[in-house]
C-alpha cells in the first residue's frame, strides 16, 4: 500500500515536471543559447551563463540546417546528449531544431521543445510528424515563419501540426523575411505580431538574431519585439562569439546578454510582465 502510494507520488511528480508551458501568463519567455552545440565545454559554459541570468529555456542546434553544405553541420546525436545533460545540470528546459521526419522521435527523447526552422515551414510531412510526436510525448512546438511565407501560409502550416487533434502548445516565431534590403540578414517583420494576435490565439515570439544577423542590432530589436506585444524571444548567445562555429557575428556575448535582459525587463514591466 505504502509502496503504491510512493509510486503514485513519483508518477505525479514526473507528470508535474513535464507539465510546463513555453509561454506563461504574466511572463516574457526568453529562449537563449548557441546557434550550434560545438562541444560539451562550450555548451556547459553557455548553459551556466543562461542559468545565472535567471532564464528557463536553453537553445542549441544539434542537427544544423546550413545553407552551404560546406558549413559546420552540427554534432548530431552527440549534440542531443550534451543538450540533455546541460538541461539536467542547470535545470533548464531545452529547445532544438528538427530538420527531418526521420529524426523527430530521436530528438523528442532528448529535448523539451521541438523547433521547426524557417527552411522547413512548408515541409508538411515534417509538420505532421512533429505534431504527432509532440502530442504523444508532451513536447512543445516552436514554428518559425518561412522567410518567404505569408502570414496566411504560416497559419496554415500550424494546421498541419495540429491536424491530428488534441491538446498541444504551438508557439509561432517571426525570424525575419527576405526583402530587397541587404544591410540586415533578413527584415524583421514586427507587424506580424499584432497581425497574428488579431488572426489567432497563438502565442508569438521573435528571433532578432537571425533577422538582423549582427549582434549590435539584437538589443534594440529585442526591445521593440516586446513593445509590439510579442510573448517572448529566442536569442543566440555564445561565451566567445568570435570563436563560434556558426552565426558568431549575431551572437550576444555574456555582457550583451545581461544588458539585453535588463532592457527587455524594463519594457516587459510596462505590461506588468516578468522575464523568465
Ligand atoms: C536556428 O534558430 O538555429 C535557425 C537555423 O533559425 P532559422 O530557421 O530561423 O534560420
Ligand atoms: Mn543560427
Amino acid at each position: 500500500m505504502e509502496k503504491d502510494k510512493n509510486n503514485i507520488d513519483s508518477l505525479k511528480k514526473s507528470a508535474k515536471q513535464d507539465d510546463f508551458k513555453l509561454i506563461k501568463d504574466g511572463y516574457i519567455t526568453v529562449i537563449a543559447g548557441p546557434c550550434a552545440i560545438e562541444s560539451w565545454e562550450q555548451l556547459d559554459a553557455i548553459a551556466g551563463i543562461i542559468k545565472s541570468c535567471g532564464l528557463t529555456f536553453f537553445r542549441g542546434g544539434a542537427y544544423k540546417p546550413r545553407t552551404s553544405p560546406y558549413s559546420f553541420q552540427g554534432l548530431g546525436h552527440t549534440g542531443l546528449e550534451y543538450l540533455m545533460k546541460a538541461g539536467r545540470k542547470y535545470n533548464l528546459k531545452t529547445v532544438t531544431e528538427v530538420t527531418d521526419a526521420e529524426t523527430v522521435e530521436e530528438i523528442a527523447r532528448y529535448v523539451d521543445v521541438l523547433q521547426i526552422g524557417t527552411r522547413n515551414m512548408s515541409n508538411f510531412a515534417l509538420l505532421k510528424k512533429v505534431g504527432d510526436v509532440a502530442r504523444k510525448r508532451n513536447k512543445k512546438v516552436l514554428l518559425k515563419r518561412g522567410w518567404a511565407a505569408t502570414i496566411k501560409e504560416w497559419l496554415l502550416a500550424v494546421e498541419y501540426i495540429s491536424s491530428s487533434g488534441g491538446d498541444l502548445e504551438i508557439v509561432l516565431c517571426e525570424r525575419g523575411i527576405r526583402t530587397f534590403e541587404p544591410y540586415t540578414r533578413f527584415t524583421l517583420d514586427l507587424s506580424a505580431v499584432p497581425v497574428i494576435k488579431k488572426l489567432s490565439k497563438l502565442p508569438i515570439i521573435i528571433d532578432p538574431s537571425h533577422a538582423v544577423g549582427q549582434s549590435d542590432l539584437v538589443i534594440p530589436m529585442s526591445r521593440a519585439a516586446i513593445a509590439v506585444g510579442a510573448d517572448g524571444l529566442i536569442v543566440e548567445v555564445h561565451n566567445e562569439p568570435s570563436k563560434a562555429l556558426c552565426d558568431g557575428q549575431q551572437a550576444l556575448n555574456p555582457k550583451q546578454t545581461s544588458e539585453m535582459l535588463k532592457q527587455v525587463s524594463y519594457i516587459a514591466n510596462i505590461f506588468s510582465k516578468k522575464v523568465r
